[in-house]
């Protein structure tokens, strides 16, 4: 990516609030120079969606890296069978032909899932309705439901932060979206992730935003976020998909770490910007940046 004048400057202001240095230097690959090479991995894709192209997940022809010692016994993991349920109801069906506004009104007043239950609203989704970049966390929190915009809190202001050093202000050729649209909440009263059954319900939702918005590129944040567009088996770990270009149609999927995560662990941000890294060259193949 050819940054614009004065933008390796912000770029380096950013990445340093993301703890990230030095500045990143493209490379022809992104494995790692200190790990032994690894064995590659085939990611299955999701059953298809009736109304909807299938996701397919590509191989690419080098090898997966291996990050970290606790990823490896999963990646064989993610050759076994999907096991995400996805519906093929009537409700799917409808959902699939929904312009903008109808897909507002429906996920304000939706039953599918339980999440219906506890929420203050529903957070569709926010930004550029023709973007370049599709981002996708795993489901509102406490802060999103209250205000109904997904990303918000210290979470999204790290978010800000990596869209900031791919010098893409929030809502600017990128829009925000969650794997389910309501929040979904513990036994104890807290943010949790959405389960399995949950995100499927929501898929539909996902699905008809990604058709209306076309990206060049979707970054899933965290495994919810990656098994709702990718399918899979959902003991994998986050780790053992990094580092492919998946599909989901024929748009590239980088899988990353969502920003949640990488408050608790700080360490992880280097990985996220290589990845970030992986999806600016996945953009940059699209053909809508100049290189
Ligand atoms: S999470 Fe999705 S499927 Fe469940 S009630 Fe909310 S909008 Fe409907």
């Amino acid at each position: 990516m050819t940054p614009a004048a004065g933008g390796l400057t912000r770029r380096t202001r950013f990445l340093q609030a993301l703890g990230i240095g030095p500045v990143w230097v493209q490379r022809d690959t992104v494995v790692s120079d200190d790990v032994p090479l690894p064995v590659a991995i085939a990611v299955p894709a999701a059953p298809p969606v009736a109304g909807v192209a299938a996701p397919v997940v590509s191989k690419q022809d080098k090898a997966v890296s291996a990050w970290d010692d606790a990823s490896v016994p999963v990646r064989a993991a993610a050759a076994a069978a999907p096991i995400l349920v996805m519906p093929a109801d009537e409700g799917a069906v409808a959902i699939a032909r929904m312009s903008w506004q109808e897909l507002e009104l429906a996920v304000a007043s939706c039953t599918r899932c339980p999440l219906c239950r506890n929420r203050k609203q529903a957070v569709l989704g926010a930004g550029d309705q023709k973007p370049g970049w599709l981002f996708v966390g795993e489901g509102p929190g406490h802060v999103e439901d209250q205000q109904g915009e997904p990303f918000v809190g210290p979470a999204g202001k790290l978010l800000d932060n990596m869209l900031l050093a791919l010098e893409l202000p929030r809502g600017e050729n990128n829009y925000l979206a969650n794997a389910v649209k309501c929040r979904p909440v513990g036994a104890d009263g807290k943010d949790r992730p959405p389960s399995v059954d949950e995100s499927a319900a929501c898929r539909p939702y996902l699905e008809r935003q990604i058709a209306l918005l076309q990206p060049a590129v979707i970054v899933a944040l965290g495994k919810v976020a990656a098994l709702s567009l990718l399918g899979g088996d959902p003991k994998i770990a986050v780790a053992a998909l990094r580092e492919h270009t998946h599909r989901y149609g024929s748009i590239p999927v980088v899988v990353t770490y969502h920003p949640a995560y990488l408050l608790r662990k700080p360490l992880d941000k280097a990985k996220s910007w290589r990845d970030l890294c992986l999806a600016t060259q996945a953009y940059a193949s699209d053909g809508k940046l100049a290189v």
